[in-house]
């Protein structure tokens, strides 16, 4: 191509290196991404370094370039600006500012000597040798949990077709039964008491109390409308995967560490350092209070290892699946700690599954495997009985049935509304055997869905799926909704499910 320069991407991809020597012409530039620009961790400079010197050895240093490997826009901006950060904890990392330090302190070596750069390799140099021998870190319990999990613990106790009937005469729930995503409004009152608490102007008491009453409340709408399976509102999580992150050992927090998630909107994920273990139950409290409220079942809301590993800055010291196999079993012993409790669903979301599948086609088989063995181990510590959820809103599933299929969950709920229950072909062509709420309500907008719209959904989903595999509810959590959207819509989504109950809506 008629480029004077390429540049390679050497965090992701190393091996492409030694080709890239082999056939890059020498009067062109070559710029060595060397720096990785999408984590928060400090490099190990002299490993940097000697790759750039294999590349200098091989064509000298006039055409070489030094850089990070991608678009600083996945890293957040200035470590310095961290001020509750502990010091060891800090010395590990590097953010955007940080990292052109790095590529600068490597031009020195290269250009100079090591020496000219000493303080820089030195620093980096016990950041390596302190990350590899923290006791913060390295937590040998959780270490050999993980290295003795076998092909057994990721198998529930029974088939699914066991399962369903056990829980069919458990649960003893209409057909077509009806259920939401999870979270409720997060209302101006529920924000303002978090930040309130937050800020130490309200007691633990009085913030308490005042979830009790969100909790409550939502309970109570949801007895009202009729819904089938309930769900506690999430009044008390800021986020999906901070809440449980706050509640794990090995993760921690930053207050300035913002990455672009879409468009203006920034997100500020967890950073995981270490093993991850959980001291304590983390929804217990929460779920067995809203389950004390009501004989309906209600279901527990869990974030899915997956999801929790791929929304927050993993360690880069060892592979992103032992990772995800560490939270996978704090997550399994939630599930335990949920059951033992008497919870009698469990819902394990699981949205961001799909966007961690690699763009490179070798790769994926490779993530699918576990990433899906990751979602069973946490899912499968539950007794036949239970009946295990999951959600995932906004995917594509045609090229990845077979992973879908293979996490057995024995409930999944998805995005069908916008696509006009389209992705529903992808189970009906796989002939997907468990049961599936196909979202018959759009929640990104602020309109309401009449009977007639949801009515007409479910027959569309009743064309290609069995009338006894489908459950009805929204497309996802409907927490950015207001009380007033909401409580119209569930009506209507109710009236719809009793609908296709006395019409049987059949699947042909
Ligand atoms: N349980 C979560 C909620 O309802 C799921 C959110 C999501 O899928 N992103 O908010
Ligand atoms: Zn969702």
């Amino acid at each position: 191509m008629p480029v004077q320069g390429l540049h390679i991407d050497l965090v992701r991809a190393p091996q492409q290196l030694e080709t890239v020597l082999k056939h890059w012409p020498l009067d062109r530039v070559l710029s060595l991404g060397i720096i990785d620009g999408r984590n928060i961790w400090r490099a190990d400079l002299a490993k940097a370094l000697s790759v750039i010197e294999v590349a200098t050895a091989t064509r000298g240093r006039e055409t070489i370039q030094i850089a990070p490997s991608c678009s600083l826009i996945h890293s957040p901006v200035d470590l310095e600006s961290e001020t509750k950060i502990d010091a060891e904890l800090k010395s590990w990392l590097a953010y955007a500012k940080q990292k052109l330090g790095e590529v600068s302190a490597l031009k020195t070596a290269v250009t100079q000597c090591r020496g000219a750069a000493s303080q820089a390799f030195s620093e980096s140099a016990s950041a390596v040798a302190s990350r590899s021998s923290s006791k913060r870190i390295n937590n040998t319990s959780v270490k050999n949990r993980a290295a003795a999990v076998t092909e057994n613990d990721l198998n529930r106790g029974a088939p699914f077709a066991e399962r369903r009937t056990r829980q069919q005469a458990c649960l003893a729930l209409p057909a077509f039964p009806t259920t939401t995503i999870g979270s409720f409004p997060q209302t101006e009152s529920v924000r303002k008491a978090r930040a309130a608490f937050k800020r130490g102007e309200i007691d633990v008491n009085t913030y308490d109390a005042f979830l009790k009453s969100a909790t409550q409340d939502a309970v109570r709408k949801q007895e009202e409308l009729g819904i089938d399976v309930l769900v506690h509102g999430e009044f008390e999580r800021n986020d999906m995967v901070e809440y449980f992150g706050e509640q794990l050992d090995g993760f921690a927090f930053t207050q300035n560490g913002w990455v672009q998630s879409y468009g203006s909107r920034y997100v500020k994920p967890p950073i995981i350092f270490g093993d991850v273990a959980r001291p304590n139950p983390m929804t217990v409290t929460w779920s067995s209070y809203a389950q004390s409220l009501t004989q309906k079942p209600m279901k527990g809301m869990l974030t899915g290892p997956v999801t929790i590993l791929q929304w927050s800055f993993v360690r880069d010291d060892q592979p992103r699946a032992e990772t995800c196999r560490q939270i996978a079993l704090a997550i399994r012993d939630e599930v335990t700690d949920l059951e033992n409790a008497g919870i009698p669903i469990i819902q394990i979301d699981e949205p961001a599954l799909r966007e961690g599948v690699p763009l490179k086609r070798a790769e994926r088989e490779t993530y699918l495997n576990w990433a899906v063995d990751c979602f069973r181990l946490a899912a499968a510590g539950a007794g036949p009985d239970t009946q295990i959820h999951t959600h995932m809103c906004y995917c594509e599933f045609n090229d990845i049935m077979p992973s879908i299929a293979a996490l057995d969950a024995d409930v999944i709920s998805i995005e069908t509304s916008r696509s006009d229950m389209e992705l529903l072909e992808s189970f009906s062509d796989f002939k997907y055997p468990n049961e599936i709420g196909p979202g018959v309500y759009d929640i990104h907008s602020p309109r309401c869905p009449c009977v007639e719209d949801m009515s007409k959904l479910l027959a569309k989903a009743g064309q290609r799926l069995a009338p006894d595999q489908i459950w009805v509810n929204p497309d996802c959590g409907l927490k950015t909704r207001t009380w007033d959207e909401v409580v119209p819509a569930l009506r209507n989504m109710v009236a719809a499910a009793q609908r296709a109950r006395t019409t049987k809506v059949s699947a042909t």
